[in-house]
């Protein structure tokens, strides 16, 4: 009874194009089923219509697109891509609600093998298997018979216009709830797979390559030192990249629980000297998004417009003649510090600190002191800017990122598979991180205080996070449907007495501050501002100790 498995078809060719965006339409996509079924307009024989109607526009559309690939050497290839490709997806949607967009996809290049070891469980493994690898390998032994040209052209031409009438006809059928559940529920779009991915990467290619393939553009080319640097002692900056933190489990914010009892103590030391900014959004969703618009000149609108490839805020302070220096506890300055004196600390070996080829954030102020040594007089007697790229809060494994003696919050998760602990254990994890970034700015702040300078600290993170909220976790949905946890960001500075002064900076004037919308946009102007330093490009509307400056 079984013998029609052994049957083969007429036309190998076409059945395996079948079969493919068949497997595709139904077992590649469980997350786009089951998250369109449980839509409130989804309901009933209406309901059931539309499911129906959206799984022939699929199958169409996919058998449209596969027909432009089948042909030897490229079909089995791309076909065995798509599977892994929608098979991963499969399991990031249905374990953390991700969806699939372009910067999703740069963030997933630009990942080094240890955040992408802290992704990887058994779950994910199985998914791949059997969701991507079973039919991957049924496919690939397939036979490919071969054929004239012209025949495989003309059959390839019955299949893309088969597939378009299908699509066609099936958005016909549906179209009036199709176009509402497009509008009404953006995210739709992004769970498609593996349209998705070859969107995605597609988009992400056109975005990337013009700019690659640009010459860098100088910016600040006129900078000088401001009248300020005649005082002395010369300024001396710390800025603290965050990673993952959010402003809504920030005890500065407002948080119910206290997990920033450091900075609130400074707070508390005197008037100016400690500030938290309550408003501020991100530029981007996710590292990859955020670290490099945060130092460009442009602000978030035009940076993601822009196809030209600029010179950053570093570039800006090294021409300016100042010390400037990298320092990276993470995955990488993402091109940001190449034309400036920096180093990594992923090969450190530091006992207690680094553990398991990573090491916690507080490994970097030694670094810090080391490597200033090396940087050269002349240029520190102008001023310092060093950059502290943090491991902070990312995810999802929070519970590496403290120490045991600094994690108050119990009993924490310590899997990788966050929906497999409580919710409250999740929470508990990731305020022990935040924590510890309170902890880390605190040390920092105090080595800052020994300092024989004039210095001041600023700290935002890069974006935030989702902790579980409607069942969303980690980051990096699509701005325009992210939750506002994911886009509000701690933002803290720390003026020391001696900066202040320097600067003559009015202690309410920066109080009102805090409370004002800000976003990374004011990151480029406003260290521009706290270095004295007087360029075309610095735009006082963004800096904002500018209307606070005697
Ligand atoms: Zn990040």
């Amino acid at each position: 009874m079984f013998s029609f498995l052994r049957h083969r078809p007429r036309s190998p060719h076409l059945a395996s194009v079948l079969a493919l965006a068949a497997w595709l339409t139904t077992l590649g996509n469980p997350a786009l089923w089951q998250q369109l079924w449980a839509l409130p307009e989804v309901d009933g024989l209406r309901g059931a219509r539309f499911v129906l109607g959206m799984g022939l526009f699929l199958l169409g559309t996919l058998v449209a697109t596969i027909s432009l690939v089948a042909w030897p050497r490229l079909f089995k290839p791309v076909g065995v891509f798509l599977l892994l490709a929608s098979a991963a997806a499969t399991h990031f949607m249905l374990v953390y609600s991700a969806v699939i967009d372009s910067t999703m996809l740069l963030n997933v290049l630009h990942t080094d093998a240890k955040e992408a070891g802290d992704l990887m469980s058994l779950r994910f493994i199985l998914t791949l298997v059997v969701l991507g690898l079973v039919p991957a390998i049924w496919l690939w032994r397939q036979p490919m018979p071969a054929m004239p040209w012209t025949r495989r052209l003309l059959s390839n031409l019955g299949l893309l216009a088969a597939g378009l009438l299908v699509a066609g006809l099936s958005l016909v059928w549906v179209f009036q709830d199709f176009a509402s559940v497009m509008r009404n529920h953006k995210q739709v779009r992004y769970l498609i797979n593996p349209l998705n991915t070859v969107y995605g990467l597609g988009k992400a290619a056109a975005d990337t390559l013009p700019k690659t393939q640009q010459t860098l553009q100088a910016i600040g080319t006129d900078v000088q030192l401001g009248s300020r640097h005649a005082q002395q002692p010369p300024p001396l900056l710390v800025v603290v990249v965050g990673e993952t933190a959010r402003a809504a489990n920030f005890g500065l914010g407002g948080y119910a629980r206290d997990t920033t009892p450091a900075l609130t103590t400074l707070m508390a030391q005197g008037p100016g000297l400690l500030t938290y900014y309550a408003n501020v959004r991100s530029c981007g969703t996710n590292t990859q998004a955020s670290v490099p618009c945060m130092f460009s000149h442009l602000g978030k609108a035009d940076f993601e417009d822009s196809t030209q490839r600029f010179e950053n805020l570093l570039d800006v302070l090294q021409r300016a003649g100042l010390a400037v220096l990298w320092i990276d506890n993470q995955s990488g300055c993402k091109g940001l510090c190449e034309r400036i004196p920096n180093t990594e600390t992923r090969d450190l070996k530091v006992p207690g600190v680094c553990d398991q080829g990573e090491c916690l954030d507080e490994v970097m102020i030694p670094v810090m002191e080391r490597e200033l040594q090396a940087l050269p007089a002349e240029r520190k007697a102008k001023g310092t800017v060093v950059v502290l790229h943090q491991m902070g809060s990312h995810g999802p494994a929070y519970h590496k990122r403290a120490p045991a003696n600094l994690k108050p919050f119990q009993p924490e998760c310590t899997s990788n598979a966050l929906q497999d602990c409580s919710r409250e254990q999740v929470v508990n994890a990731y305020d022990n991180s935040i924590r510890y970034t309170d902890h880390f700015l605190g040390q920092t702040i105090a080595w800052l205080g020994r300092q024989a300078q004039s210095t001041a600290l600023l700290y935002v993170s890069d974006h935030g996070e989702s902790l579980g909220e409607n069942n969303l976790y980690l980051h990096g949905l699509p701005y325009a449907i992210a939750p506002d946890t994911q886009k509000h960001v701690p933002m803290v500075t720390w003026l020391s007495p001696a900066m202040q002064q320097r600067l003559k900076l009015s202690v309410s004037c920066l109080k009102q501050r805090a409370d004002q919308p800000l976003s990374h946009d004011h990151l480029f102007h406003s260290v521009l501002g706290l270095m004295d330093l007087n360029t075309q490009v610095h735009q006082p509307a963004l800096d904002v100790f500018a209307t606070c400056k005697g």
